[in-house]
């Protein structure tokens, strides 16, 4: 056969000629790599989380073969797949999950599993429609803003609660409760745009003509209600699901592709501004429903999950899989299995390769430059910037600001970063060597106190201080609220902390990871995501009897190939083939995987 991109060829495979997932041998979940280690932008709370989450062990070498096989080239063929349980992700997250007032969140099968959240009652207000009292605080992730979703959506004056007003779209349907129906035309041209940079959700929805590997699924999500969820929802429609969809932040929903979602027809409860009672109600709204009950769950930080575990729990008697994005959602499911109280598999997206790249270095390689320059309109050329941590994080902003024509320093405790950042030209120095001459201080190291007050102490007039890293514990900016100094909010997420003498810092977002509060996402990077939720639904709920059992998974390493595969075409890339010789000689299937689960990338 003669050389040809396998993004090609994967795209002639139409979906009826894939064998199902029964062709395929069992699973059977083994430890994974050491890989795991980033954390996603909806979960900088959790401190120690990145270790928590990280896997502990080297992959078995009879890692069990995954793919369902509906929407990949070959499945039959596969090789060794990745798909494998990670063991106790936990190292030293574990308190992010106990309650303030030390409760613990209890189910039936789930007693000691313990969350993040504060257990307190809310205020119930006057009732019109049922309301009921939900006694769990929202996870932080539910609270953290989303960017990328925020920017546009409306600030209507309306004060009536979307709960308060009868909904209807126009063809009658009212079972969904958002803040404008009338935003719908808006909202549909925020999801078109959305469309042109999420190739491979499209591509999808193209090849499932006539096939439907979702026909059956009936899909409660949690997640952001932004564009380019949308997006995706349409996908899983597209592909035979119904969906019922609620946010899992209280901040970040568009309003206007809400109201897009319901006017097609879709059940979604969510706005932006939801209180945490509004919050709980939109999610018992999705599942708490006469005539329908879920077989899958799509969650971005757990709160579903534990809210059929702990008011639905006979729920999970049907439900086939739980899809899971975020940090803080797969660290409990990690925590449910290891307590032996998992009932259902459960796909852990957040660690697939393809997401994390896309998440650390080249998202990060495109908001640094963002988020520094709507909050502060900096010029970069000829800027001295000092790049704390060279992994991912660290990489990509360290690769931005070159680019830009700032000289740029690296701080490192790992040799190997080290060395790394020497080959690609940075001079590697300790804080303390450069502090005093720098323009622009970055951390991206996952560490605490990395800046301290000695070295804001000693920074120049007019410095600006940001944090890319983890949750805000990277600068100790508790260390800046002493009475000597004053604080200047001069622009939202933008304080000048003064000193007596006059001496200025510019400090971003309180020491929060800059691009989440003051940038947005690319959506090809959303885009990524979403096409690795969309196919772990379709191997969990395709999947044989027996490839899955009641625990945590990664999506095969051949769909996360899959996933990049779907992203080729964009760039108009052509992947080289290799030859049958060229196969045997390093041990592969032609289509892949390609590497070993324990490669990095
Ligand atoms: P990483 O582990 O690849 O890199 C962190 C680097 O920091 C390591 O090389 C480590 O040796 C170094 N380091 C640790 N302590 C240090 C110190 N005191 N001084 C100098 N260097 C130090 O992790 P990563 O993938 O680059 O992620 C870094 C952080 O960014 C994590 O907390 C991660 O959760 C977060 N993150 C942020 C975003 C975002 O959008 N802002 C995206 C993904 C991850």
């Amino acid at each position: 056969m003669s050389v040809q991109v396998v993004a090609a060829k994967m795209a002639e495979v139409e979906l009826k000629d894939v064998p199902t997932g029964k062709d395929l041998p069992a699973e059977s979940p083994v430890t994974p790599t050491s890989e795991g280690k980033n954390l996603p932008r909806n979960d900088p709370h959790e401190a120690g989380s990145a270790a928590a989450v990280s896997p502990t062990a080297e992959p078995s070498a009879k890692a069990g073969e995954g793919g369902t096989g509906l929407l990949t080239p070959n499945p039959a063929k596969m090789p060794q797949a990745s798909s494998m349980k990670r063991s106790d992700p936990q190292q030293n997250g574990g308190e992010a999950f106990v309650n303030r007032d030390g409760t613990v969140a209890e189910a039936p099968r789930m007693k000691k599993i313990q969350f993040a959240d504060q257990k307190q009652e809310f205020n119930k207000r006057p009732s019109k429609i049922g309301r009921r009292s939900l006694s769990r605080s929202i996870s932080q992730s539910s609270t953290d803003s989303y960017s990328s979703a925020a920017s546009y959506t409306d600030s209507s004056d309306d004060e009536t609660s979307p709960r308060d007003k009868q909904q209807k779209n126009s063809k009658g349907n009212g079972d969904f409760c958002i803040k404008n129906i009338k935003q719908a035309d808006f909202g549909r041209r925020e999801i078109e745009i959305a469309e042109q940079e999420m190739p491979a959700l499209m591509a999808l929805r193209k090849r499932a003509q006539g096939e439907k590997p979702l026909a059956g699924a009936k899909i409660v999500g949690c997640t952001h209600i932004t564009a380019q969820t949308a997006v995706l929802m349409e996908t899983l429609s597209a592909l035979g699901a119904q969906c019922r969809w609620a946010a899992c932040n209280i901040y970040s929903t568009q309003n206007e592709v809400a109201a897009a979602l319901a006017e097609g027809g879709f059940s979604v409860f969510a706005w932006k501004g939801e209180s945490e009672d509004d919050f709980w109600w939109c999610i018992d709204r999705c599942v708490n429903v006469e005539g329908w009950q879920p077989n899958m769950i799509l969650d971005d930080g757990g709160d579903l999950t534990h809210w059929i575990y702990k008011k639905y729990p006979s729920m999970f008697k049907k439900i086939k899989g739980i899809v899971e994005e975020s940090v803080t959602g797969v660290h409990r499911l990690y925590q449910l299995s290891k307590a032996g109280k998992l009932c259902v598999p459960a796909m852990n997206v957040n660690d697939s390769v393809t997401k994390q790249k896309f998440d650390n270095l080249y998202c990060c390689r495109e908001s640094i430059l963002d988020g520094l320059k709507r909050t502060t309109d900096v010029m970069f050329g000829g800027k001295q910037v000092v790049v704390c941590g060279y992994g991912e994080v660290g990489k990509g902003c360290c690769a931005a600001l070159k680019a830009m024509g700032s000289i740029v320093y690296v701080t490192e405790i790992d040799p190997i970063c080290a060395l790394q950042a020497c080959m690609d030209g940075f001079r590697l120095v300790k804080l303390t060597e450069v502090i005093r001459q720098v323009d622009i201080v970055i951390t991206c190291t996952g560490n605490k106190n990395v800046v301290v007050r000695e070295n804001l102490d000693r920074m120049k007039n007019g410095c600006i201080v940001c944090n890319m890293g983890h949750s805000n514990t990277e600068i100790d900016v508790a260390s800046l609220r002493t009475p000597e100094l004053t604080w200047e909010r001069v622009r939202s997420q933008v304080d000048h902390v003064i000193w007596p003498d006059g001496k200025r810092i510019v400090l971003l977002a309180e020491g929060r990871l800059l691009n989440l509060s003051c940038s947005t996402v690319p959506t090809f990077v959303l885009s990524i995501t979403a096409t690795t939720q969309a196919l772990a639904l379709i191997e969990l709920y395709n999947a044989p009897e027996g490839r899955y059992k009641q625990d945590v998974y990664l999506l095969p390493k051949k769909m996360d190939e899959y996933v990049a595969s779907l992203h080729l075409p964009t760039f108009d890339a052509h992947l080289t083939e290799l030859s049958d010789e060229q196969a045997k000689y390093l041990g592969l299937n032609k289509n892949g995987p390609f590497k070993p689960n324990y490669y990095r990338y």
